[in-house]
């Protein structure tokens, strides 16, 4: 299969491109586009034989539900049920915008869409390709990470290129997405709001928006805590690169150190050397890639440049990837959810006098 990659610009977008778009989507057909935290794969969220496509071309296991896409508050009511106060809370307060909520399913949503569970994920993206897609379709549309099972997020069209070439027949090219992260799941089923995977909407944020406790998923705070994530999602080894990555914390000049010190230990074995650095350090290191993430202070930079750095080390064909940690104030749980999943939890911790 040919895959069309149609460019479109989200301040101006081309009506003939959308409406090409819609007609596959309502085929039952998969369309790759831009949302504001990543690029989605796209397709009609109500039909079974369309949700299976999406499975079949990412590779995905068949019990990892996917979220649908919607682009006005009232079709929350088709595909769920029973929905608290919460949930138009946290609407009013986030939507459209990186918010994935999990209620209860309605009997339109197909077990295919959900992964076979009684729950269903929503959102409304905040990208206008993406919320014209879904109008004109005239559809609901489940849409995951437009890459292929395990590797990083897309975060541009080229990326969704690499990942799915002839395996669907379209992606709408927007340029680079704004965050670069997944969206904060929040599961409001349970007694108490839970996050189920962190995001840029951090608990602070949901917590002031509810003036209630909001929960975190056990399974998903520490590799060792011995409990199922209840995002089936979490619990595949995800986000990741080919390349052996590992995370290297603490004091800046001792990581430095450390990392020189591995990094030359590597190429001495005759393997190529990647390193993930910020701007304040990367002139301090010796390896065969070095590439800045951002400014340490600028967080929402370092989230924007994760997965594309990642993607670049594997066109690099290095071996391994030494990574700084990225543990910043605000979306840091979010970045280092995804970085700790990247490297399968291979961390280490410089001590003081080390
Ligand atoms: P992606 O869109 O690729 O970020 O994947 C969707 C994520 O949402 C995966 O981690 C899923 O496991 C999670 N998810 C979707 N639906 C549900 C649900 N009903 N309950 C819990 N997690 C869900
Ligand atoms: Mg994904």
């Amino acid at each position: 299969m040919e895959t069309k990659r149609i460019v479109i610009d989200p301040t101006d977008i081309d009506a003939s491109a959308i409406s090409v778009a819609a007609a596959i989507i309502r085929e039952g057909g998969l369309v790759a586009f831009p949302t504001e935290t990543v690029y989605g794969l796209g397709a009609d969220a109500l039909s079974s034989q369309a949700a299976r496509k999406i499975y079949a071309a990412k590779g995905r296991p068949s019990d990892n539900p996917l979220i649908v896409h919607i682009s006005r508050r009232e079709d929350l009511f088709t595909v769920a049920r029973d929905i608290p106060v919460w949930a138009e809370r946290l609407a009013d307060a986030f939507w459209p915008g990186p918010l994935t909520m999990i209620l209860w399913k309605s009997d339109r949503v197909p077990p295919e869409t959900t992964g076979g569970m009684e729950t269903v994920a929503v959102r409304m993206p905040d990208h206008p390709v993406a919320l014209r897609l879904i109008e004109e379709s005239g559809r609901l549309i489940a849409a995951p990470s437009a890459n292929t099972s395990g590797r990083p997020s897309p975060t541009t069209a080229e990326h969704v290129m690499c990942d799915m070439e002839g395996r669907i027949p379209m992606v709408l090219d927007g340029g680079a997405v704004g965050i670069g992260i997944e969206s904060t799941i929040v599961d409001l089923t349970e007694q108490v709001p839970m996050i189920l995977r962190p995001g840029y909407i951090t608990r602070e944020m949901l917590r002031e928006a509810l003036g209630t406790e909001v929960c975190v998923d056990p399974g998903i705070i520490a590799a060792d805590s011995g409990q199922k994530p209840k995002a089936p999602g979490m619990k595949y080894r995800h986000y990741a690169p080919r390349a052996e990555l590992v995370i290297v914390e603490g004091d800046t000049d001792r990581v430095v150190a450390r990392i020189n010190r591995l990094a030359a230990e590597r190429q001495t074995r005759g393997e190529k050397t990647g390193i993930l650095a910020t701007d304040e350090t990367r002139s301090l290191y010796r390896a065969d890639y070095i590439r800045s993430i951002g400014a340490r202070s600028d967080e929402d930079a370092i989230a924007r440049h994760l997965y594309q750095l990642l993607r670049e080390f594997d066109d690099l064909a290095v071996d391994v990837i030494y990574s700084e940690s990225f543990a910043t104030p605000r979306i840091g749980h979010a970045i280092m959810n995804r970085l700790l999943k990247a490297a399968g939890h291979q961390v280490i911790t410089v001590e003081k006098d080390g």
